[in-house]
């Protein structure tokens, strides 16, 4: 099976109203393979909601990669705190010979450092709709999948066992 490793970030910000999380929302292209839940219900919007993450370059530390693509994603520029964890799934490709990507991604807990929100290339948009930050705590129930669901609840628990943070 082809594989594919990328990395990602969850990338968050102390606010008045708590902790924000930055996500971003794929757009209606990107978004076919979506989860069965948000294909269920034909009148509603497919909307998929997802972390920013990429492929890792040849050589590229993955670390670096989940920098970049916050960076290329989102606009903003972060600092790590902690690796998460990594996440693993199996799609099926859309194009070419239509084959099965055993698919690794690792993602990394990072906290905000500059830049603003969606501020991204035109380019860009081909692969992010809008990027935006969420109440932190609403971001389990927001991520349209289960993977990433789990790592936004892997660095909710960070948060709560490092309150210095
Ligand atoms: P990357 O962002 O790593 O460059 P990509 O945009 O090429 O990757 P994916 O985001 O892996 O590709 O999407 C490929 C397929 O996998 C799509 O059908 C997408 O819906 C599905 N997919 C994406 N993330 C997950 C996940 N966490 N769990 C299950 N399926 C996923």
């Amino acid at each position: 099976m082809v594989r594919e490793i990328s990395a990602g970030g969850v990338v968050i910000r102390k606010g008045k109203g708590g902790w924000r999380m930055a996500a971003i929302e794929l757009p209606l292209a990107l978004a076919t393979g979506a989860p069965r839940s948000t294909k269920r219900a034909a009148q509603r919007p497919k909307r998929v909601i997802a972390l920013p993450k990429g492929l890792v370059d040849p050589g590229e530390p993955p670390l670096e990669t989940a920098l970049r693509e916050v960076r290329e994603e989102t606009g903003l520029t972060a600092v790590p705190i902690t690796k998460l964890a990594d996440i693993k799934y199996v799609y099926v490709r859309s194009w070419g010979d239509g084959e099965r990507v055993f698919k690794i991604v690792s993602f990394y807990l990072l906290r905000y450092h500059s830049g603003r929100i969606n501020d991204i290339v035109p380019e860009m948009r081909i692969e992010v709709k809008r990027a935006f930050w969420t109440l932190f705590e609403e971001a389990p129930a927001l991520l349209s999948y289960k993977g990433e669901r789990d790592i936004a609840r892997l660095a909710l628990e960070y948060l709560k066992s490092k309150p210095d943070t």
